[in-house]
């Protein structure tokens, strides 16, 4: 059964402890290689030795969590998700809520997506910062959830994919990531810096679900980029860019960006510019089937799904081509337009698509934390990290679908879930 309840109040003393977790087999991310009969030893919620049985001294005193014939890895780090979002609430369905709705069905995605393996996700927009609302909760120990890098409002340019487009004047939604020109988008990294942002994520061209842009479209110049990069990482921030067209891609890359999201129609210019920034490809090329599938029923535009459909494919097509060019990847399912807690289900899509199970394992873990400059913290298990670990049954180096059922969930050294 679900243990998420030990979280509520009294995180921090089972977390003080010293605690020894054994299992059959690791995935050691670091160096690719599974592990046999592994040993962790955490103190205070962090990894204080991992290797295997016989090299690691084990405490005397320490309580044991032994996971059997599972195999351990370290918790999964989604780089793109809302979790304020409900994709069954589409089109203008949304409207029918009052705005603190958006957090209460937050902290429910926030569970889902822990019980799925998920302990850390960048959140990359929401409305009124309910997403540093659920990561107040969450690190407070009143709700369950993942850690959370939270960008807070998107930031995008008046009229576009970020933008409101799609009512008539008297019903106009003001949206507070928008900016235009240098000086002002200056003031809002500033401005959603002060007010707790820890990435900036703004909209490089237009999107899928918005009304009147078109995916290919460029919507900030390259000196409204450059000023934005140039402001948030003057502050410590790294900037995600949404970005489906090559032009948009291109002038964000070139801006210095940290993560393209989605990437749709990158090419070849494209690949060359990540690789020389070191910039990664958070490509979420899962969803395509969810939202082609389930859209319709849930009240999406058919304005949408038709770009949806120029677009599913290719972006697939990208993904493998970007994979052999050696562009960096990692993982970015866009959870909020498909459920909450199937972020895992891109796992197999990544493998279909050119992958091997430990390159999307990798681009879930080792290389989300690096993106998030956060390898102090998360992405391996290792000394010095987060003991936040997961326990799957197989071997998920030979079949990475089996991450779809993640029975065992350990976030700073707590047993957060265990159905075993
Ligand atoms: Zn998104």
């Amino acid at each position: 059964m679900l243990l998420l309840a030990a979280l509520l109040g009294s995180a921090a003393p089972l977390a003080a402890e010293t605690q020894v977790i054994t299992a059959a087999r690791m995935v050691d991310v670091l160096t690719g290689r599974m592990v046999a009969a592994p040993v962790v030893v955490v103190n205070d919620g962090r990894i204080i030795a991992a290797g295997p049985a016989g090299s690691i001294a084990v405490p005397a005193g320490a309580r044991a969590i032994d996971l059997g014939d599972l195999t351990i890895l370290p918790g999964l780090i989604d780089m793109h998700v809302h979790l304020t979002s409900d994709p069954r609430l589409g089109g203008d369905r949304q409207l029918r809520y009052v705005r603190s709705f958006q957090a209460v069905i937050g902290v429910a995605h926030a569970a889902q997506t822990l019980a799925a393996g998920f302990t850390t996700v960048r959140n990359v927009g929401s409305d009124g910062y309910d997403d540093l609302a659920l990561k107040q909760g969450i690190e407070g120990g009143y709700v369950p959830g993942p850690r959370i890098v939270a960008a807070t409002h998107a930031m995008g340019a008046t009229g576009g994919h970020c933008d409101t487009n799609q009512y008539p004047a008297e019903f106009d939604f003001p949206r507070p990531g928008i900016a235009d020109g240098p000086d002002a988008i200056r003031g809002k990294v500033r401005e959603l810096h002060r007010r707790g942002a820890e990435v900036i994520k703004f909209c490089a061209t237009g999107g899928v679900f918005s009304s009147g842009t078109s995916l290919g479209a460029q919507q900030y110049s390259q000196a409204e980029m450059d000023a934005l990069v140039a402001e948030a990482h003057m502050l410590g921030m790294k900037v995600a860019a949404h970005a489906h067209g090559n032009s948009g891609i291109n002038s964000a890359l070139r801006a210095g960006v940290d993560t393209i999201e989605h990437a749709s129609f990158a090419d070849s210019t494209s690949f060359e510019l990540a690789r020389k920034s070191g910039a990664w490809f958070s490509m979420d090329i899962y969803n395509d089937d969810y939202i082609l599938a389930e859209g319709a029923k849930n009240g999406v535009p058919e304005e949408n799904l038709a770009k949806e459909r120029e677009v599913g494919l290719k972006q697939r097509q990208t993904f493998q081509a970007a994979h052999k060019a050696g562009v960096k990847m990692v993982f970015g399912s866009d959870a909020g337009v498909y459920p909450h807690g199937q972020n895992a289900r891109q796992f197999a899509k990544m493998t279909e698509w050119g992958m091997t199970p430990l390159e999307a394992i990798q681009a879930a873990t080792v290389n989300a934390g690096e993106a998030l400059g956060r390898s102090a913290d998360v992405g391996a298990i290792a000394v010095g990290r987060f003991a936040d670990i997961i326990a799957v049954r197989g071997d998920p180096l030979a079949d990475v679908s089996i991450l779809l059922s993640v029975p065992v969930v350990i976030k700073g050294g707590n047993l957060v879930k265990d159905t075993r």
